[in-house]
């Protein structure tokens, strides 16, 4: 079996509502690069790249890409650099794309993606028997409220959501420190002491010292963890060591080095992992695996994926074993079916013809071959852009 072929598509789904945080003004799932890999014996595979310009890692080191560097990229220098390869040279695949170019680690996150999901295929497994096997079925979903949303109306959506199940609140935040204990006290006060609440500050708040400060005040409320709430290892570190609650790394931490990183200077408690971070799910997994010999919890974490990027964030995060925090994940609806009002409904509808089942609070991870989903492609045309 050889890479054969490959189709770009550029699409934009419409927001429940808008949803941004410290870092960002754009909406989320606005020109997301979605790609068609073809093998000479005419298997499909699809990958994502949630092109976002204004993401990025730690001082720059790392950035999004737009939809066009993803696109040029994936032309210009990936393609040409695999095609003729096995998938299941999964490792020299890697070799070859970094050799091609350094970074555009979402365009290399669209190509693995995709040959996992014709390896599945190929093979008639479900994504997550290559990664490992499956330790889970059920991920909890966190429901994520955007950074300027009022805060009455942000309590009010993160009732809404609990009672659609939902057990983990994620509050954006670093923009106003005392916007933060706020919204913190209100919604432990309306959603009561079972519910976890995480912040995730982007790197916006000002200082280490001053995030320790208000880490603390919050943690009166029971702060599950504080995200990323300074820029850079160093810091991150200082704030690990003084506050009283976990920290989670995000925009710290990207690839297998970044990983290595955090557990050498003890930077964080926790990892987010992304499957488009890291380049892809092979990455990915060897995240998770450093991340659990040094004692680290993670959970698996995105930019509102649609169909393709959100089956493959299921499959990274049932398959390992220290992956039990709750993820960040669109619960997928279509146009007619709703599986919840509020509830992790970043999209009214999505490019794949079934959405993933919904109980509990938890998505399901598909079983199907490959990545367990079938795109629909009438969606893909309706919103491409290009
Ligand atoms: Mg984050």
């Amino acid at each position: 079996m050889k890479i054969a072929d490959y189709t770009l598509f550029e699409v934009s789904i419409p927001t429940r509502r808008k949803h941004t945080w410290a870092t960002s003004t754009v909406d989320v799932g606005q020109g997301y690069v979605i790609l068609k890999i073809t093998t000479d014996d005419g298997i499909e595979g699809f990958g994502e790249a949630t092109a976002m310009p204004e993401w990025g890692g730690d001082f720059g080191r790392y950035f999004g890409e737009s939809a066009g560097t993803t696109r040029t990229v994936l032309q210009q220098n990936l393609f040409p650099a695999i095609q003729g390869m096995d998938p299941f040279d999964m490792d020299l695949i890697h070799r070859k794309m970094d050799l091609a170019i350094r970074g555009y680690n979402y365009a290399k996150a669209a190509v693995d993606i995709a040959l996992y999901d014709i390896m599945g295929k190929a093979v008639d497994k479900p994504v997550y028997q290559l990664l490992g096997g499956r330790h889970r079925r059920a991920i909890p979903v966190a429901h994520s409220l955007g950074v300027v949303m009022d805060v009455d109306a942000a309590v009010e959506e993160a009732v809404l959501a609990c009672q659609e199940g939902i057990r983990s609140i994620k509050m954006k935040g670093g923009l106003d420190l005392k916007r933060d204990l706020l919204l913190m006290r209100k919604l432990r006060e309306a959603l009561g002491p079972d519910v976890h609440i995480l912040v995730d500050a982007n790197q916006g708040y000002p200082s280490a010292k001053e995030a320790i400060k208000w880490g603390n005040l919050m943690n009166q409320y029971d702060l599950q963890y504080l995200e990323q709430p300074v820029e850079g290892l160093m810091q991150l570190r200082q704030v690990t060591q003084g506050l009283s609650c976990p920290v989670c790394a995000d925009e710290s931490c990207w690839t297998i080095a970044d990983a290595l990183d955090v557990v050498r200077t003890g930077a964080a408690d926790y990892i987010s992992i992304y499957t488009t971070k890291a380049g892809g799910l092979y990455n990915a997994r060897t995240i998770a695996r450093i991340a659990e010999y040094a004692g680290i919890r993670c959970n698996v974490n995105g930019s509102g994926e649609f169909g393709v990027g959100n089956a493959a964030n299921l499959h990274m995060a049932c398959c390992g074993r220290n992956i039990d925090l709750a993820s960040v994940f669109p619960i997928t609806h279509l146009e007619g079916i709703d599986q919840t009002k509020v509830a992790g409904r970043w999209y009214n509808d999505d490019i794949i013809t079934r959405p993933f089942d919904y109980e509990d609070g938890c998505l399901i991870v598909p079983d199907g071959p490959g990545l367990g989903i079938q795109v629909d492609m009438e969606k893909i045309r309706k919103y491409s852009l290009a």
